[in-house]
């Protein structure tokens, strides 16, 4: 059985004070979510701050980048090991916002996974189609060119401790989310690529859903068969509104 993961993607959000409360807001009542996992990646900066205001809770903590290489010169750069130092144990990777403007390509996202994985965090592949590509019907192209990339530069073993993310970029941040229905086609589809190289493997990968997750349309999205969770952005800035989503995380989770 799949454990649901409520994922919170802080972006370029936060102050140690807005950290603060936030968290606090987040520990208060996250028993009520205990049957799903919660994952906080704040900015790198804030990141053993954020490791300290979660000790001794469940709530895990993820960086929402990372380099390829170890280590060297490469100013501005931080590894997998010192994500690891500072807590981390996941960590986002080939978010559709560092494809669009960061530089990274298919073979970047494929090596920062590999540089994840072997250091020992678990890498939360991102992938997605944009508007035009959906307009075009290329959507499940794109998704097996992105997969592809990895899976042919990683293999399938690692993908028995990594997590995927469907995040359509249409989606995110503009209030639009893929129906539960558009979701589920997609999800259903990212699992038989996985199943046709490993069917064990494919069965217990969590693959989350991302794009204006929201308290309001949680529930819907996460009863669907495979969709394992969420990856939240906007949402996750506001105690209340992430905790709902959790909620309807481990709602789902209990009614299995
Ligand atoms: C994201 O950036 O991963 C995301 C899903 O953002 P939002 O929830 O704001 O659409």
């Amino acid at each position: 059985m799949r454990t649901k993961l409520v994922a919170g993607n802080w972006k370029l959000n936060g102050s140690r004070d807005a950290n603060h409360r936030l968290v606090a807001g987040i520990l208060a009542h996250a028993d009520e979510a205990a049957a799903a996992e919660i994952l906080l990646c704040p900015p790198y900066v804030y990141l053993s701050q954020v490791s300290e205001l979660i000790a001794g809770s469940a709530v895990r903590l993820g960086g929402q980048n990372v380099a390829v290489a170890a280590s060297g010169a490469y100013t501005g750069e931080i590894s997998a090991a010192m994500l690891q130092d500072a807590g981390c144990s996941h960590v986002i990777i080939g978010h559709s916002e560092r494809r669009s403007m960061f530089g990274d390509t298919d073979e970047v996202v494929a090596a920062k996974f590999r540089a994840a994985h072997q250091q020992g965090l678990t890498p939360i592949l991102c992938i997605g189609e944009s508007q035009q590509e959906r307009e075009s019907g290329v959507t499940m192209e794109i998704i097996d060119r992105q997969v592809g990339a990895v899976l042919d530069a990683a293999g399938i073993e690692p993908f028995a401790d990594s997590i995927v993310a469907y995040e359509p970029v249409w989606a995110i941040g503009t209030g639009l989310t893929a129906n539960p229905e558009q979701a589920q086609e997609v999800h259903a589809h990212v699992r038989s690529i996985f199943a046709a190289r490993d069917a064990n493997i494919a069965a217990d990968l969590r693959i989350l859903y991302g794009g204006s997750v929201k308290g309001a349309n949680a529930l819907q999205l996460f009863t669907m068969e495979d969709i394992d969770g969420g990856l939240i952005g906007g949402a996750s800035l506001d105690s209340d509104e992430f905790l709902a989503i959790c909620r309807a995380a481990a709602g789902t989770k209990l009614d299995d």
